[in-house]
């Protein structure tokens, strides 16, 4: 499912993160960038050492949760890899909210200041953080609408969902907030 966004493209696939021909794929990392399963295995294991050597030297203190930071992408198709923290859901009343949405945000930032023409992002907090999916769906969608339209880059936003009911639950909220009809 694609739509257009104030001309630029976000769109909804079904797949692997670590597949993906973007320049910047998003990991669903933990706040000490220390590794784990999901997503971050994945991306360690495909990409190799280089990139945890990298963050481990660059941010010896890892990264804040709500926020993300940036490195080379290793043995990936990618450019580079962003590493965002999202909350563990703890039942919606800590903030979580905010910070899934600042974690979106963050890596849209990241993108742009790399000079990324494409991303691409997991479904960030819903597998071992529990974020409700379609709580989750609406906030990641609704904030990269929201920096496509206030800033007009990048060119390029995929979500690439790793199962069935993650797609269906992006594309649920898709059709809800862009008033567009799916292609
Ligand atoms: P978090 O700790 O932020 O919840 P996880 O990595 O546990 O992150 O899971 C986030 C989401 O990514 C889950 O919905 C999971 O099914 C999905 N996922 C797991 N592996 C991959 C992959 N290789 N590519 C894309 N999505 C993946």
């Amino acid at each position: 499912m694609k739509v257009r966004i104030h001309g630029q493209i976000l769109e909804l696939c079904q797949g692997d993160i670590t597949h993906q021909e973007v320049d910047a794929v998003v990991n669903a990392a933990n706040c000490s960038l220390a590794g784990g399963g999901g997503v971050d295995g994945a991306i360690h294991r495909r990409g190799g050492p280089d990139i945890m050597r990298e963050t481990d030297e660059k941010y010896p203190d890892g990264c804040p949760t709500g926020s993300a930071v940036i490195s080379g992408a290793g043995n990936l198709p990618a450019r580079h890899v962003i590493h965002a923290v999202a909350p563990v859901w703890s039942g919606g009343a800590r903030g979580e909210a905010a910070l899934l949405a600042g974690a979106y945000a963050r890596c849209l930032e990241l993108a742009v200041e790399n000079g990324c023409s494409s991303i691409a992002f997991p479904s960030l907090g819903t597998g071992a953080y529990r974020y409700p999916l379609d709580q989750a769906a609406r906030i990641a969608l609704s904030t990269a609408i929201d920096f496509l339209n206030t800033r007009g880059r990048p060119e390029l936003v995929r979500f690439v969902l790793f199962d069935a009911g993650a797609y269906g639950a992006f594309a649920a909220a898709l059709e809800e907030l862009s008033g567009n009809t799916p292609k």
